[in-house]
């Protein structure tokens, strides 16, 4: 019989931007395979498939730049109606949540 305790690698396919943990995306950005649904983030502008594999950065990298650069939250119409760093700071949890395995075009 099969085991059922092979929960440890399951990925968490959440319509969560893994950079900057908003959660009100309109799809996953990246699906099982790693394939990105070219969305780009409401708050932090990452675009899934371009950011990524065109500009070359990767989520860490562009979280520490959007937050030096004063996490701006790119779409005001979706903006909360108070965003500050104590929200940024608690939004950015939900980044435990999530964990995807990009597929990045090599060169
Ligand atoms: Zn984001």
């Amino acid at each position: 019989m099969q085991s059922s305790n092979k929960r440890n690698n399951k990925l968490h396919l959440l319509k969560i931007c893994p950079v900057c943990g908003y959660d009100k995306l309109e799809e996953v950005p990246y699906d099982e395979y790693g394939y990105p649904s070219h969305e780009i983030c409401s708050c932090c502008g990452y675009e899934f498939g371009y950011t990524d594999s065109h500009d070359k950065k990767g989520f860490g990298e562009y979280l520490v730049d959007w937050i030096n650069n004063g996490f701006e939250f790119k779409w005001k119409k979706d903006m909360p109606p108070v965003w500050n760093a104590e929200i940024m700071r608690e939004q950015l949890k939900n980044i435990s949540k999530v964990n995807y395995k990009p597929r990045i075009p090599k060169k």
